[in-house]
Formats: C-alpha cells, structure tokens, sequence
C-alpha cells in the first residue's frame, strides 16, 4: 500500500459555517489525511505537495442525504464507484443511498451487502438506506430490526410514498422503536398518476398531464399528522411547493421532530423552464411555478427549510430520449448542486457561504447522527477547493456519472471547483 505524502493547500482562504469573512490561511495535511496545522507561517516538510489556493476557498466537504447510485442491479445507469466520483468532483464527501435499487435493500442482508460492496468501490463513505415496507410495495413493513442492527440511516421507500395512513402509523411507531428516522416522500397517488409536470398554465400549454401541488400537500400534512401522532422523527423529502413548506413551519412550531430537505433545481428552476419537452427537465416531486421557488428559496434561508439534498437520480441519454410522458423521472445532481447554489445565490449575494455549508454539510450529517466536519487542526481532511472567479461548461463529456443527463447542460455557471481532498487522498477535477 503507497503511504501518501503530506500536503500543503497554499493561499486559500477558509470557510465555514459559523464565519461570513474569510481570512486567508494555509493548511497541512500530513500522510494520514489529517489536518496537522492551519494558519499562517508554521513549519513544511520540505516533501510535502504544494496545491496553489490562491484566490480560492477552502469549503468543508458537503454530505447529501438523497442519492440514487442504482449498485445492485441498475449499473446501466450508475454504480457506486462511479457515482462517487461525481460526488467528489461536486465537493461531496458522503451520502445517504436511496434503496430503490434491484432488488430493492429490505433487510438487514441486502444492507449488508451494499455495505461491503460501497467498502470495496466506492471513494466516499456512503451509508444505505433501508425500505419503510417489504420490495417498497407499501404493502407490509420490512423487517426493521436486522436493518437497525446494521445502522440504517434511514428507512424510506426513496420516491414512493406508502399509500396506507394505518401502515404508515405502524411504520413510524416501530421506527420508533428501533430509533430510526423515517424520510417520507410524500405524495398522494391517485392525485399525481399519470402525471408528468405541475398542473398548471405549462401542463396546459404543453398539453402534457399534470401533477397538481396538493398532490404532495396532501401527502405532507398526511405525514405530519402521524409523526405528531406517533411522536416519531420525520424527514420529508424534496419538499416542492408554498403550501407544503407552510405546514411543516406550523409543525416545527408546535415542537413536532420533523425536518425537510430541498434541491438544488427546486430552489433556481420552474415549471416555465420546461421547454421543447427536455425530459431532462422532469422530476419528481415535479418543478413548480415561481410563486412556491421563492417560498422555497426564503424557506432555505429562514431554516424552516432544514437539508440541500439533490436527488441524485441518473439515467442513460437513451432512457430520457423517450417522449415526456414515458420518460423517468429524474436527473444526475451531485455534480452541479453545489456550483448551482453559488451561481445563483451566493455570488448574487442573496446568502453566504455560511448558509450552503450549514444546509449542505453540517444538517445533514446531524441528521442522520453524523458529526459534522470543519477544516481544523486535528480534524481529517474533508473539503474542496472553489475558485469563484473561476467557470464551469455543464457537458456530459465532463461529468464523472454514468448517466450524465441535467437540465443545465450546455449551461456555463459561474465558480469552479478545482478539486476535493478527503483523508490522504487529493482529487483534483478534470
Ligand atoms: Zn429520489
């Protein structure tokens, strides 16, 4: 095994959660991947690697909680390995895997060897996820004790909700139980079946079915209820609209455990985006008109809106180049969440650093038990290096996923990433 050489990253400057200025400083990781030292005028080995930071930042590694690598049985569209190398070239340092994969993980087994699989290919740590009921039917519970043995994260059953209100009671209480958080993907299904976009002027003017917002409202006040009920902790996933984020505020008020996420792409994009049928452009929970983005967008700032989390669902080109109705939903996100939000917000100067590192990297590790990283001494070394005068061209031919499809392609958004370190090892991009 190669023993790493230590690292010097040079002229940076640090950010972080708690600080809105960033005061330059350098910092030295030694061959362990360890943080030895941070600031200014301390002692190099004469071998150590020298990464020019200069005019960049310093941002701790982000942690997404909603991640669709499709290892077992999907490889087509993605597998562990290469979606971790996505996840690093987007400054993403571990995640949550969805269970929707084949054979869908509902037992302690599966868990198991997902687990050995992620030990062996991935680069990242990544942590499964195990289904709320048995094959994500939504028809009887899994098995959770063998799946809390291996420390699930999470039980979901990712994009499907479980249509029974009296399963999903029982689901939350044994959740409960074995003190596991649910994530909900709230939805309710004989209102969006069929449905392709947000019901709405779009649907309408594109002639495709729609997905009306109550879909997901109804779904979500569902899932409050029980959780109060239950006193179960409930994450909801992909929250979507105005009214939605509304009665989690109420909740959250009235002191229930509930947390939600957002993405990327429901936080810059709307239903207007979707032209010329690019089923790139189509997901689920679908995008929305402006009025539920900007309720959104304050929601994030405001911390009634808790996690970043992007949905990373990859499909093949061939997949999305059915016709709208028939295409799945979905999009590759790791790569682009973080250089979306610096894009459209941060270089904008709607928020700082600050809120992305908060939303991205620290809630969501806390929320699934995780101590949250920092770039100081004594701490491993997790996080990447931006360049915000720098750009980025979206292009398949770029990307590290197995399946490169995205609404922003052919975008060029402003900042760069220039590379990831986590432990020893030094993952420049391109
Ligand atoms: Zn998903």
């Amino acid at each position: 095994m190669s023993v790493e050489k230590s690292r010097l990253f040079r002229g940076g400057r640090i950010a972080s959660a708690v600080a809105t200025e960033f005061v330059p400083e350098d910092v030295l990781v030694d061959g362990s991947g360890m943080i030895i030292a941070r600031g200014k005028g301390f002692e190099v080995p004469t071998e150590a690697e020298v990464i020019d930071c200069t005019g960049c930042i310093l941002v701790p590694g982000m942690f997404d909680v909603h991640v669709h690598a499709r290892e077992p049985g999907q490889e087509h569209k993605e597998t562990l390995a290469t979606c971790s190398r996505a996840a690093l070239a987007g400054g993403v340092t571990g995640c949550v895997l969805m269970p929707d994969t084949s054979p869908p993980v509902d037992t302690g087994n599966l868990v198991k060897s997902v687990m050995d699989l992620v030990s062996e290919q991935s680069l990242i740590p990544m942590y499964q996820a195990g289904c709320l009921t048995k094959g994500r039917e939504g028809k009887e519970m899994a098995g959770y004790s063998g799946m809390a043995a291996r420390r699930v994260p999470m039980l979901t059953d990712a994009d499907h909700t479980v249509p029974c209100p009296y399963l999903m009671r029982r689901c939350m209480e044994y959740a409960k139980d074995f003190g596991v958080l649910v994530t909900s993907h709230c939805d309710t299904p004989p209102l969006s079946k069929g449905g392709a976009i947000h019901e709405g002027l779009t649907s309408y003017r594109l002639g495709l079915p729609g997905i009306p917002a109550m879909s997901q409202e109804i779904g979500i006040d569902r899932d409050i209820r029980i959780a109060q009920h239950t006193a179960g902790q409930l994450h909801i996933s992909q929250i979507s609209t105005a009214h939605g984020l509304k009665s989690v505020q109420i909740a959250k008020e009235e002191g229930a455990a509930i947390t939600c996420e957002v993405s990327p792409h429901h936080l810059v994009l709307t239903d207007a985006s979707i032209h010329d049928y690019n089923t790139h452009f189509k997901f689920d929970p679908p995008l929305r008109p402006a009025a539920d983005v900007e309720a959104l967008v304050q929601g994030f700032i405001d911390g009634s809106i808790d996690v970043l989390a992007c949905d990373h669902a990859p499909h093949t080109e061939f997949e999305k180049s059915s016709e709208f109705i028939s295409a799945p939903f979905g999009a590759a996100g790791l790569e682009t969440a973080v250089l979306l939000i610096f894009d459209q917000f941060i270089r904008r100067g709607v928020f700082g650093w600050n809120l992305l590192i908060e939303r991205y990297s620290n809630a969501p590790r806390k929320l699934i038990g995780q101590q949250p990283t920092a770039i100081r001494e004594g701490e491993k070394a997790e996080f990447f290096v931006f360049d915000e005068e720098g750009q980025t061209r979206i292009s398949s031919d770029c990307m590290h996923t197995k399946g490169p499809v995205s609404p922003f392609l052919g975008e060029t958004l402003s900042g760069q990433i220039r590379g990831t370190t986590l432990g020893s090892r030094w993952y420049p991009v391109g």
